[in-house]
């Protein structure tokens, strides 16, 4: 049982109860700029599957780096939202209406639209 109190999410703070882990902890918030996906089919990447098995097996990366890769596309082909790095980005394209807000303790994402939360989905 806790003693600490619960806060609800709202863009109006920077500290509340995660939507997704529950803890109380400092949110950092984050603006939604836009980066058009680059690749040759023009559609988001996605590792899954018999690709996935060959990428878990490929001698080309050493053990630990598999393992990170193979983890990470487990994650995102689960439908989690999480703050990730990839190769910096320069963009004046912007999604208005639309920020993330970071949990601190799990760092997972929530999606807000329209100053509402959309994911995670409330129970
Ligand atoms: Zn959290």
């Amino acid at each position: 049982m806790t003693t600490e109190e619960t806060i609800e999410p709202a863009m109006s703070r920077n500290r509340f109860n995660c939507p997704t882990c529950g803890r109380l902890a400092d949110q950092a918030w984050f603006n939604a700029y836009l980066s058009r996906i680059n690749n040759p089919e023009g559609v988001p990447l996605r590792i899954q599957g018999a690709d996935l098995q060959r990428l878990a097996e490929n001698p080309q990366f050493p053990p630990d780096v598999r393992e990170q890769k193979v983890d990470y596309w487990n994650k995102v082909n689960s439908g989690a939202l999480f703050i990730d790095r990839w190769a910096p980005i320069q963009s004046d394209l912007f999604a208005a209406g639309m920020e993330f807000s970071a949990c601190h303790e799990c760092m997972a994402v929530g999606v807000w639209i329209g100053g509402k939360l959309i994911h995670p989905a409330a129970d």
